[in-house]
């Protein structure tokens, strides 16, 4: 008997035609694994990195520009977090959060996303610079968690009746998660710039209660396959599309010649402050904790 073909590290467009909704589902292993090995978060951060990867990958694939970039960010005070960067180019994820740690070693065990994050605004930026598009829409950042928060940041910023499902579970030391992307967008319509929206449309709430009936083990299951799971929660609509998938892989744009280019630029006696006991200045990549060692005496 053949293998059963499962799919990981991927986006998978989905439509459902008669009810005019379209979007994304995701699942996520290995490439999750492998962005928060170079991190060494607590559980309760890597959990959140994890769903707020998904996030990235489900609005980075709907990017038509094979350079389009997408950027989720949370900037918040008064919580464990204050700030939570992810994003997208090429299939390729990133993505970090800064973090106080001794307030999340002395939290419980699931913190709301208000304990989490406190209060501030998520940021969601799509740039295809083919086209030199580029939009960002800024939203207060509240919700029960983080699906909720970019629930309605669609709702506020863009319009457009969403749903929006994350979900991330380690289970034998590696971390599985999958979401789930649903929009109401009416034939033709590319989303954003639109005259008029009608919130109210009866395909809509529809869809989204079967959207909605996903149980968060579906979406992460490495064993269901991403069709057969839009299958299993659309099965009696007349048809359930799926359309291309996007491959996603871990990738950093960080580069050694770049780091020592901006460095350059600062004046000479700001640079001798930046010099360690070892001689050397060194850089961290947030996205990725690569460190760059730089000798001072190449930079002139
Ligand atoms: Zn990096």
């Amino acid at each position: 008997m053949p293998a059963v073909q499962t799919s990981i590290d991927v986006a998978l467009g989905v439509a459902i035609p008669s009810r005019n909704a379209r979007g994304r589902i995701a699942r996520l292993g290995p490439v999750v694994d492998s962005i928060l090995a170079n991190h060494g978060y607590p559980p309760v951060i890597e959990r959140l990195l994890a769903e707020a990867l998904v996030l990235t990958a489900l609005l980075g694939s709907l990017l038509k520009e094979p350079q389009g970039q997408l950027t989720v960010q949370a900037q918040t005070e008064g919580g464990m977090i204050d700030l939570l960067v992810c994003d997208y180019l090429g299939g390729e994820l990133r993505g970090y959060v800064r973090h106080d740690p001794e307030k999340v070693a002395s939290a419980a065990a699931n913190p709301t996303l208000e304990e989490l994050f406190g209060t501030g605004y998520l940021a969601i930026t799509f740039d295809q610079p083919e086209a030199s598009e580029r939009y960002q829409g800024i939203v207060p950042f509240e919700g029960k968690n983080l699906a909720e928060a970019a629930q309605s940041y669609f709702a506020q910023s863009e319009q457009i009746p969403s749903l929006v499902r994350l979900a991330a579970d380690k289970r034998d030391d590696h971390w599985h998660a999958g979401g789930l992307l649903l929009q109401h967008l009416p034939e033709g319509e590319e989303g954003r710039e639109r005259l008029h929206t009608r919130l109210d449309h009866p395909d809509w709430p529809h869809v989204a209660i079967l959207g909605g009936s996903v149980k968060a083990d579906e979406l992460t299951d490495p064993q269901l396959p991403l069709r057969d799971l839009m299958w299993r929660l659309f099965h009696e609509e007349d048809e359930v599309r799926t359309l291309g998938e996007v491959a996603l892989a871990r990738g950093c744009r960080c580069d050694p010649d770049y780091v020592r280019s901006v460095i350059a630029k600062f004046p000479a006696d700001e640079r001798e402050h930046m010099v360690g006991d070892d001689g050397f200045i060194r850089v961290d990549c947030a996205f990725c904790s690569s460190s760059f060692a730089i000798e001072p005496g190449q930079l002139t």
